[in-house]
C-alpha cells in the first residue's frame, strides 16, 4: 500500500482516481497546481506521484522538473497524465523528468496495475537523441515564459508604483485640505477659552470643561494631520530640517518633564540619564523631540502599570563613519515587547501591530493604538539627519513582559558630519 500525490486541477478527475487508488488500499493526498504539488510532496513525502500535465501556475512538466531537484524527492517515481494527445508528448515527459506517462482519460481498469509497476521499479526511458531534441524544445518554451513572465512583473511593478505615487498624494491632499478648516478651528476656540474673554466669564465649569475636551481633540486632530505631512516629505525626501547645535540634556529634561504626569498616573518609573557629558548635536532639535516624543509614548502606551521606562545615552562610532561622532539613545522599557517579525515591519508606513478594530482611542492608555505613522516618521526623521532608528526585543509576552529597547543613533557636532 503506497501514499500517492495527485496534481490535478480537475475536482471530478481527483475524485474519481481517488476512489479507484482508496480502493486498493493507497493513501491519496492531492493538489490542484505546480505550487501546491512541490509543496505537498516536500510535506508528504510520498511513494508515487501522478502529474497532470496541463494545470495552473508552473504545468506539469515545471513541476516534474522542480520535484526532481529537490532533495529526497529525486527517486519518487513521477507519471505525466496528459490528455493533449500530441505527437511527443511521451517524451516531452519523460525529457522534463517524469519516470512514466498515461494518456487520458485514464483507463481505470488498468490504472491500478500500471502504478503497481512504478511502485515496483518500473521505469520509462528515451533514446539520447529523442532527450536531446525536446530538451531543446523544453528550453526554449522556459525561456519564452521567462521572458513573458518578466514583463508580466514588470508591468506589475509599474502599476504598483502609480498606486503608491496615489496614495501618498491623496494623503497629502487630504492634509492640506483639513489643515485650514483646522486652524481655523483652532483660532475660535483659543479666543473663546482665554482667560478673562467674554466667554469664559459667563460660562459654568460644565461648559469650560467640554470647551477644553474640544480644545485637546482639535489639537490632537491637528497632530495627526501634521503626521499625514510629514510622511508624505518623508517619502518624498522633501522633509527640511533646520540643523543647528542642540543640547541633548536640555532636550531630554523637557522630556521628562513632559511626561511626568502621564507616567504617574500609569504609576510607572521614568529614569532619564544625564546628558550634560554629551556634546552639541547637530540636529533639528524640534525634530529630535519629536522622535523622543513618539519613542516615550509607544514605551508608555506599550508597558503595564507600574513597569519601567529608562532613557540612556552615550557617545558611540558608526560603521564607515570616523569614530565619536554619534550619540546613541536607547529607550527600554519592560513592556510587553514586540515580536521578531514585527521588528522591522513596525518602522513602515500604515503598519501597526494589532489590527484596527482593536484600536482604543486613548494616546498613553494600556496598548492604545494609532494611525500607525509614529515610527515610521521617528526613523524617516532620524534618517534624515545621517542617523538611524532600530529596535530590539527578545519577542512579545504581555504576561512577562520582555520589554524592547530602542535605539537612537544621531550625529554630533557643531557642523554637518560628513
Ligand atoms: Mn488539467
Amino acid at each position: 500500500m503506497a501514499k500517492i500525490l495527485h496534481v490535478e486541477d480537475n475536482p471530478a478527475n481527483r475524485m474519481l482516481i481517488r476512489q479507484v487508488l482508496e480502493l486498493e488500499g493507497h493513501t491519496v493526498v492531492e493538489a490542484v497546481d505546480g505550487p501546491g504539488g512541490v509543496e505537498a510532496a516536500q510535506r508528504e513525502m510520498p511513494d508515487l506521484i501522478l502529474m497532470d500535465i496541463n494545470i495552473p501556475g508552473m504545468d506539469g512538466y515545471e513541476t516534474t522538473t522542480r520535484l526532481k531537484s529537490m532533495a529526497g524527492l529525486e527517486n519518487v517515481p513521477v507519471i505525466a497524465l496528459t490528455a493533449k494527445a500530441m505527437a511527443g508528448d511521451r517524451e516531452r515527459a519523460l525529457t522534463a523528468g517524469c519516470d512514466g506517462y498515461i494518456s487520458k482519460p485514464v483507463d481505470i481498469d488498468l490504472l491500478p496495475d500500471q502504478l503497481a509497476e512504478f511502485l515496483g521499479g518500473r521505469r520509462e526511458t528515451v533514446t539520447t537523441e529523442q532527450e536531446k531534441r525536446y530538451l531543446r524544445e523544453y528550453n526554449v518554451r522556459l525561456v519564452d515564459r521567462l521572458d513573458q513572465k518578466i514583463k508580466e512583473l514588470t508591468e506589475a511593478n509599474r502599476k504598483l508604483a502609480h498606486t503608491d505615487a496615489m496614495k501618498s498624494r491623496f494623503i497629502n491632499l487630504a492634509a492640506h485640505e483639513l489643515r485650514t478648516p483646522l486652524a481655523a478651528a483652532q483660532g475660535y476656540l483659543s479666543m473663546l477659552a482665554t482667560p478673562g474673554s467674554k466667554f469664559m466669564a459667563s460660562a459654568d465649569p460644565t461648559t469650560q470643561e467640554i470647551l477644553h475636551g474640544v480644545i485637546s481633540s482639535v489639537d490632537r486632530l491637528q497632530g495627526i494631520v501634521q503626521d499625514m505631512l510629514d510622511v508624505t516629505r518623508i517619502e518624498a525626501g522633501t522633509l527640511q530640517l533646520k540643523q543647528s547645535p542642540v543640547n541633548l540634556d536640555r532636550l531630554l529634561k523637557k522630556i521628562a518633564a513632559e511626561f511626568a504626569p502621564t507616567v504617574a498616573q500609569r504609576q510607572q518609573t521614568f529614569q532619564v540619564a544625564d546628558a550634560g557629558h554629551i556634546p552639541s548635536l547637530w540636529a533639528d532639535g524640534e525634530r529630535v523631540l519629536q522622535i523622543l516624543r513618539n519613542l516615550v509614548s509607544n514605551a508608555v502606551k506599550y508597558t503595564p502599570n507600574g513597569g519601567q521606562i529608562k532613557i540612556d545615552v552615550e557617545i558611540t562610532g558608526v560603521e564607515g563613519r570616523r569614530a565619536q561622532q554619534f550619540v546613541k539613545i536607547t529607550v527600554s522599557d519592560t513592556g510587553v515587547g514586540i515580536p521578531a517579525e514585527e521588528q522591522e515591519l513596525i518602522f513602515e508606513t500604515f503598519h501597526e501591530v494589532r489590527r484596527i478594530e482593536h484600536h482604543s482611542t486613548s494616546k498613553t492608555g494600556f496598548m492604545g493604538g494609532g494611525a500607525g505613522l509614529g515610527l515610521p516618521i521617528a526613523r524617516g526623521v532620524a534618517e534624515a539627519h545621517g542617523g538611524s532608528l532600530w529596535v530590539e526585543s527578545p519577542g512579545y509576552n504581555p504576561k512577562t513582559c520582555p520589554g524592547s529597547i530602542f535605539h537612537l543613533i544621531l550625529p554630533l557636532g557643531d557642523t554637518p558630519t560628513n
